[in-house]
């Protein structure tokens, strides 16, 4: 991304606008159970972000949610029209996840991934060229190299 030129979003009322200032590290695609209701859709895409990369105006409300692995974790929403636009997970410690779909170029960011396959809804069908897990994956193992050092070394340069 050029600097200075930030990504966009917001919700669907125009109340909560935000940007993210730099790359976003990964986006994937969830098809578990907690994603269908949350959406009231097939599954999710998520887009993952540094945490000081996110910067949103507007009033928020948020609620703890349990995700499905047991971990807790916190949703934001706009307090007018109820869209969600970005999760607090406590297991992706110096990461915010955004609703890829609030995204104002959302078409950019595909899923490089589709997870919780499992729960995959029958009737819908995916290219043999989308990368799918049965559960969860190993980032180190599936993200970019790049992605990868960026996290690490936001995590270090902040001692979180
Ligand atoms: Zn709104
Ligand atoms: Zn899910």
């Amino acid at each position: 991304m050029e600097k200075n030129k930030y990504l966009t979003g917001g919700c669907i009322c125009g109340q909560v606008k935000y940007k993210i200032t730099e790359k976003p590290l990964f986006t994937q695609a969830c098809h578990c159970k907690d994603c269908k209701v949350i959406t009231g859709s097939s599954y999710v895409i998520n887009t993952s972000v540094l945490d000081n990369t996110l910067v949103v105006e507007g009033e928020v409300a948020s609620t703890e949610l349990k995700a499905g692995s047991g971990a807790t974790c916190r949703a934001y929403f706009c307090t007018k029209c109820g869209t969600y636009i970005y999760t607090d997970y406590a297991s992706a410690v110096g990461r915010l996840t955004v609703r890829t779909k609030t995204l104002d170029n959302s078409e950019s960011f595909p899923p490089q991934v589709n997870i919780f396959i499992k729960d995959k809804d029958p009737w819908l069908n995916l290219t043999d060229d989308v990368i799918c897990f049965e559960k969860m994956y190993d980032p180190k193992k599936i993200w970019p190299e790049e992605s990868l050092k960026r996290y690490s070394e936001y995590l270090k340069s902040s001692s979180k």
